[in-house]
């Protein structure tokens, strides 16, 4: 039994039928129901019964190029990865078991409107709500892209549920170097809705993963109005509104570029800011990661035994306030930490601006206790670079204060 298969499915004094879908745990099985719901079923509690093997298994063995989309040799080839989100719900997984291949025809099935913009390879990497990721299929999703690119792929769009979005983006600017564009995108609303931003999404994701910028970037609605998505870099965004459309922001400078969805017949793609060309790097990938890093919010009142917790941690991302503090009775404990061999890394949960623990007593403490400032890095961003660092660097410390994938500048400088 295969994610793809065709099902009817026992339970009690109920039945159903449907495509079976990957399923995140190994105790329940999720089916996509012919009205179009999914539910979960406990597997112990039910008796499944194959109605159908999915056609992609059926077809293996023979020559795997089952699809009846032309390739059109004038156009470039993007790669689709799905892992889930709202945005995935569009993607019709008859086709797609977790690690499968689903083809072009399934691509176009999801989103017409894709249809000519360029030859698509299809790949599920997960089904999972972006809440659910993990360092582990950060790595496997990074892992997929490297393997999209080396198989020849123009461009790779990622489809991804937005909440943890900009960790996972932050995740593969530090484990890749690529030639080629990496587009993350999402959707806020989904397809069922009018005000679904779906498509719009997905149309400018492939522009921007055809166009020059070798960046991991995402790609979402820019304003309320269906008119243009920004381009952000992976390292510098963030979700900064629970439903808007244009919930994503560059923090503390403008976004990379954008994608004109409202100009002529193809939607046109400019950027403001330099960009790391298309081929200027040689494919690469580092994607080991170091889990055992927390990220901690300091609030006034905090216990100071809560630190208790990251007792043996290889690394702690403090989101200190303003230019990057905690309450003085929290330093000693700090300092133990580092003591025994945390890696302690200061950053701010101000949303714009960088930390400095020059200017006050307890930040001087802090430097002394052995905290490392993360300059104008993302917490987030901050969290997932040290798991990385832990992993690829000798040096973790010196390497959290200098920049490595566009996450942090040297100095602040006003924009517009
Ligand atoms: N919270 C879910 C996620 O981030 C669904 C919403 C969305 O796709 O943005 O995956």
């Amino acid at each position: 039994m295969n994610a793809g298969d065709r099902v009817r499915v026992e339970r009690a004094d109920q039945t159903h039928e449907g495509v079976l879908l990957p399923s995140t745990t190994a105790d329940h099985l999720v089916v996509k129901l012919d009205g179009g719901y999914n539910v979960g079923i406990d597997r112990a509690a039910a008796d499944v019964e194959v109605l159908e093997a999915d056609a992609h298994e059926i077809e293996e063995g023979g020559d795997g190029n089952a699809s009846t989309v032309e390739f059109d040799e004038d156009l470039p080839t993007v790669s689709l990865i799905s892992t889930g989100g709202t945005i995935a719900s569009t993607v019709d997984y008859r086709t797609g078991a977790v690690t499968a291949q689903f083809d072009a025809e399934d691509v176009l099935r999801a989103v017409p409107d894709l249809a000519g913009l360029a030859n698509y390879r299809g790949r599920v990497v997960a089904n999972i709500l972006s809440e659910n990721m993990t360092p582990d299929v950060w790595r496997e999703l990074a892992e997929a892209v490297h393997e999209e690119i080396e198989a020849g792929a123009d461009g790779v769009v990622v489809m991804h549920g937005t909440d943890t979005m900009q960790y996972s983006a932050a995740a593969l600017s530090f484990m890749l170097d690529t030639p080629v564009p990496v587009v993350f995108t999402g959707s806020q609303r989904s397809a069922d809705r009018p005000s679904s931003d779906n498509v719009m999404n997905a149309v400018c994701a492939v522009e921007a993963a055809k166009s020059d910028a070798a960046e991991v970037m995402v790609c979402m609605h820019a304003s309320e109005s269906d008119d243009v998505c920004a381009l952000h870099r992976g390292t510098r965004v963030r979700k900064n509104h629970t439903s808007r459309r244009d919930a994503f922001e560059t923090v503390g400078a403008k976004p990379l570029g954008e994608v004109d969805y409202e100009t002529g017949e193809r939607p046109e793609v400019s950027f403001r800011r330099d960009y790391a060309e298309r081929g200027a790097a040689d494919l690469a990938i580092a994607p080991e990661l170091n889990p055992e890093v927390e990220l901690l919010k300091f609030a006034p009142g905090m216990d100071t035994s809560f630190l208790d917790a990251v007792e043996g941690k290889d690394g702690l991302v403090i989101e200190g306030t303003g230019l990057g503090h905690v309450h003085t009775d929290l330093i000693p404990r700090i300092e133990d930490l580092v003591d025994d061999g945390t890696t302690v890394v200061m950053t701010s949960q101000c949303i714009e601006g960088r930390v400095c623990d020059r200017v006050y007593d307890t930040g001087r403490d802090l430097l002394d206790a052995g905290v490392v400032e993360a300059g104008d890095t993302l917490p987030g961003t901050a969290m997932v670079k040290l798991m990385w660092a832990l992993e690829h660097t000798s040096d973790p410390e010196t390497t959290m204060a200098e920049p490595v994938a566009g996450e942090l500048t040297e100095r602040s400088v006003p924009w517009e």
